[in-house]
């Protein structure tokens, strides 16, 4: 492919200051937050529907791989690509909040924290919360499938759109869905873009279900174990004492360590610590989950006192990932996800394999869908360390789908999952869905321009 020429007839098309190949520029977007790398040949920066039409006209014409970039948080290599990075960032605007009809038609640009900030004026809120939502974008976490904090009692983005605007591999602008509380016009388009990882479809546009701020008090609670499994436990009875937490979060030593120091804070550190917020409805949740925890041997409880304790406790656990990051050489993010009830299996699973190949794992996440992350520490210039390391996720890979759980709860497939999708496809689904797919991929991108090498597509690499 002469890039050189498609730089020239680029600008041509959508103006010399949205088609860029400044050395400087390409670095940025050369590597995602999980630290997979590609180096892009030009980048374009859109800044409404049309100019996504064009490119895409043109990259089908021409046949040029391209790539979506929301905000470059994904952590499986989904966003990194050595062709054309189409970067929607610059579409921000939120069109409308409709507090009849409870939903906000957005930008794909938009930020998750900017759209909550706005909806808070209206006395609502987009319930999906990705720890990254300071940073990632409303197209990246519908194209990611994203899950966060809140997950456990709301569901993740999938149950949060309800329409999608989206500019086709042809260039044709289409919407799949409708704002509506009902409609069964049609298959659900809408829900196959939901997870899509840039590789059906660019979404442009979204009309993202909103929910009324709940008027209720929200108690959020402090709790350090010293054991693992404890922790699991006292999960597993908030559960069956039907109590659903607002946020049910685990997080480990090694974790909180860094993040203390990060923070500059001094939160009382053990083996184990969960993040729970619990709804006061009726007055009863609070005790109740309280007694839950003491009697799994939990060695502190704190209830955050002040608005501003709560919030600092949060941030702790949402930049976690971005404190370990600051005290490691390299780190491997698992995302397995398994069912609830089998959390303190998977918790001694960690432990075992920890021991078993001599690594440091730190486990964080949210412990309340089943999906706490493994970060598995390795030193990427030791050849040995990196071969158990990548064994050690092996075998968690094989324990999620053997237990009946996934191989990734809401970080998606990229480059780095690839061989496990077929894996877990296999195992529980037939292979027929995975070819099924393929022909989806097919119908909406004929030529494979749309992210290819990545997710589902066959002639795929593993390489970081
Ligand atoms: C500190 C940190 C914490 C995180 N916490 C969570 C978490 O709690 N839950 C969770 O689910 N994930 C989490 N993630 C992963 C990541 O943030 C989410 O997947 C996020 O939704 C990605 O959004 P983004 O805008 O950065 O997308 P990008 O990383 O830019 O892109 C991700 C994928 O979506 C595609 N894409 C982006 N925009 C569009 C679009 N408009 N149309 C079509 N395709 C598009 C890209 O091509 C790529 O395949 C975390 C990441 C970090 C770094």
């Amino acid at each position: 492919m002469d890039f050189g020429k498609a730089v020239e007839e680029l600008r041509l098309l959508l103006g010399d200051d949205k088609v860029f190949t400044d050395e400087e520029i390409l670095d940025k977007y050369s590597r995602d937050m999980g630290g997979f790398t590609r180096r892009p040949r030009l980048v374009v920066r859109a800044s409404c529907v049309e100019d996504v039409s064009k490119l895409l006209r043109y990259c089908s014409s021409h046949k040029i791989p391209l790539t979506v970039w929301g905000a470059g948080t994904s952590l499986t290599g989904a966003v990194v690509t050595d062709s054309v990075i189409l970067d929607l960032s610059a579409m921000t605007r939120i069109l409308k909040v409709d507090t009849v009809n409870y939903y906000a038609h957005v930008e794909a640009g938009v930020v998750l924290e900017q759209l909550n900030n706005t909806l808070k004026e209206y006395g609502f809120f987009f319930p999906p919360d990705p720890a990254s939502s300071f940073l990632c974008t409303v197209g990246g976490a519908i194209a990611e499938g994203a899950g966060g904090l809140r997950c456990v009692k709301y569901g993740t983005v999938k149950d949060w759109v309800l329409a999608v605007k989206v500019v086709l591999a042809s260039g044709d602008v289409v919407v799949f869905g409708e704002p509506l509380a009902k409609n069964r016009a049609g298959y659900n388009l809408c829900q196959l873009l939901v997870g899509s990882e840039g590789t059906l479809g660019v979404i442009v546009e979204a009309w993202l279900k909103i929910a009324p701020l709940p008027e209720f008090d929200i108690r959020r609670i402090y709790a350090v174990f010293d054991d693992w499994s404890d922790a699991g436990r006292a999960i597993i009875q908030i559960r069956t004492n039907r109590i659903v937490p607002r946020m049910l979060e685990f997080f480990d030593r090694v974790g909180l360590e860094a993040a203390n120091k990060m923070h500059g804070t001094s939160l009382p550190v053990g083996e184990a610590m969960l993040l729970i917020d619990v709804e006061e409805i009726t007055g009863k949740e609070l005790p109740r989950v309280l007694q839950i925890l003491e009697k799994n041997h939990a060695r502190v409880v704190r209830v955050a006192e002040t608005e501003e304790e709560a919030e600092q406790l949060l941030q702790i656990r949402a930049t976690m990932y971005l404190a370990i990051r600051s005290v490691t050489k390299e780190v491997m993010v698992e995302d397995v996800c398994v069912p609830i009830d089998r959390i303190v299996d998977y918790l001694d699973k960690v432990q075992e394999l920890s021991r078993k190949y001599g690594l440091t794992i730190s486990m964080n996440g949210h412990a309340g869908d089943g999906n706490i992350h493994p970060l598995i520490f390795y030193d990427p210039d030791n050849p040995e360390e990196v071969k158990r390391a990548e064994q050690a996720v092996r075998d968690l890979v094989r324990f999620a789908i053997e237990v009946g759980g996934t191989i990734t709860g809401e970080h998606g497939v990229g480059i780095q999952k690839m061989r496990e999708l077929v894996e877990q496809l296999e195992a529980h689904n037939g292979l027929e869905t995975l070819k099924l797919m393929q022909r989806i991929k097919k119908a909406f991108d004929p030529d494979n321009i749309l992210n290819p090498g990545k997710y589902i597509d066959v002639s795929w690499t593993q390489s970081r």
